[in-house]
């Protein structure tokens, strides 16, 4: 599956036996539909990120779902009254594509993570230094 940022192919890093793409390039993330849930771990925690999804207007340049091209949907993660990150969504529900560090921050923001364990399991990813 190719980057939809970079167009260059992502890798494959197994995690709790679930499957993510992560791009070397960009430390950009796409989750297919599902994954969340099971990277969460905790059903609760994972249908109030979902429930926390807004639709959104943005400048920014859509992305195409890397599964079946289409652009995709802008939506907010987060609480109405907190800080909220913008992430895509594929429209035929494929999944979700977060920027880099996007995940992070929204496990961290609402507690979503609890525990941490999340990050824990993705620390390798997060800490990776930034290039610029
Ligand atoms: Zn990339
Ligand atoms: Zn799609």
């Amino acid at each position: 599956m190719d980057c939809p940022v970079c167009k260059t192919a992502m890798i494959v890093l197994e995690i709790e036996e679930v499957e993510i793409d992560y791009c070397t390039d960009c430390a950009g993330i796409w989750l297919d539909t599902g994954e969340l849930e099971l990277l969460l771990e905790d059903f609760e925690q994972a249908a109030a990120v979902l429930q926390s999804f807004a639709p959104a207007q943005s400048d920014e340049t859509p992305r195409k779902c890397p599964i079946c091209l289409k652009k995709m949907d802008k939506v907010l993660v987060g609480e109405a009254d907190g800080k909220r990150e913008l992430i895509d969504r594929c429209p035929k529900g494929h999944g979700l594509w977060f920027d880099r560090g996007e995940l992070k921050d929204i496990l961290t923001m609402a507690e979503f993570d609890s525990e941490g364990r999340v990050k824990e399991l993705l620390g390798g990813i997060f800490d990776r230094p930034e290039t610029e």
